[in-house]
């Protein structure tokens, strides 16, 4: 059918009925801009409003506009992958739906996509419209990923970006189930650069991730990426190990010289015990977290389950 878009545009939907038709609208002012072929891939992650209806007239009206519809709510990490597995453009974009991410930023990407970088990733340089609980967790936890895990992209940069088909290929074959797709674009390496962009408010609705959600992500974010939650607790065994000793050495000395009633009682060994009991309990709760990740990853199962992908010409697609 037709020849393969020079650029796909991926957007994970998860009720945003009233921010389509203006996306729509915005993303076919920016793209056709550009003068070059482009498709806008919709991902209906599991939507309960009218989200898929609309996305299916858009469809009917632009057939740049293609679909995917998720058999459920998959959440939005993996929306994003299926986008990245649907794609057929040579440089692709991921963008959110609510137009907190401005299109008019793909064309600054574009350009230095056309100077030769394969990734470019959109920095907020200011959140508008997020509550200071949203603002501090989010800087927060950039800051504590970049601190703990190898991962080489400034703060405060989301799944806005371009990547490049080539990318985009090795993307695909990394079929990790809890994903970070952030950390996983900066793992695979190539050319990355930054362009700066003001994040804006939502056109309309509310976040769809509440604190809840934010912590599985960051969770999710810390275990892709990092042993060290693991190594903490040879670190802690070690330094309680190490002073128990020494404690022990004081004891037997005041015991032997000092006649003294020192270090008795059961308060004492009460708070001890607790404490040390609560460290082992979290160090297993850690050790769960990767253990439950590793079962999720033996069972094998799909990524994403798709009721419906419309659009699509070649059926080379997965
Ligand atoms: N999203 C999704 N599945 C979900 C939650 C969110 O596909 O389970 C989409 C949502 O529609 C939006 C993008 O992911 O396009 C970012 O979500 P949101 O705006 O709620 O997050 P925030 O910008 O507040 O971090
Ligand atoms: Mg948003």
């Amino acid at each position: 059918m037709n020849a393969r878009p020079r650029y796909s545009i991926i957007a994970p939907v998860f009720n945003e009925a009233a921010n389509l038709p203006e996306l729509y609208r915005q993303m076919q002012q920016t793209m056709d801009s550009t003068g070059e072929p482009w498709e806008l891939i919709l991902i209906n992650d599991g939507s309960h409003d009218r989200s898929g209806e609309i996305m299916r007239d858009l469809r009917r009206q632009d057939h740049r506009v293609k679909t995917v519809d998720f058999a459920k709510n998959f959440g939005h990490q993996l929306a994003v992958t299926a986008g990245l597995d649907y794609a057929q453009g040579e440089a692709v974009v991921i963008i959110d739906a609510d137009l907190q991410d401005p299109p008019s930023v793909i064309l600054q990407m574009i350009e230095k996509w056309k100077a030769g970088y394969e990734i470019v990733f959109a920095v907020r340089t200011e959140r508008k419209g997020e509550t200071w609980f949203k603002e501090f967790t989010a800087k927060l936890f950039y800051r504590i990923i970049y601190r703990i895990t190898e991962i080489d992209i400034p703060l405060d940069t989301g799944d806005f970006r371009l990547i490049d088909r080539k990318a985009v290929d090795t993307l695909n074959t990394m079929r990790e189930r809890h994903r970070f797709i952030r950390g996983m674009t900066s793992w695979v390496g190539f050319r990355q650069t930054g362009v700066e962009y003001v994040r804006e408010e939502r056109f309309a609705g509310e976040t769809h991730y509440p604190f809840k959600k934010m912590f599985k992500f960051a969770l999710d974010a810390i275990t892709g990426f990092s042993y060290l939650p693991l190594q903490l607790a040879t670190y802690v065994g070690f330094a309680i190990a190490g002073l128990s000793a020494v404690a022990a050495l004081g004891v037997i000395y005041a015991r032997l010289f000092l006649a003294s009633q020192a270090f008795f009682g059961q308060a004492t060994t009460l708070v001890v015990v607790l404490f040390l009991g609560g460290i082992q309990l979290i160090t297993l709760g850690i050790i769960g977290e990767y253990l439950g990740r590793i079962y999720d990853e033996v069972k094998g199962r799909p990524l994403y389950v798709v009721r419906e992908a419309q659009g699509f010409s070649d059926a080379g697609n997965r």
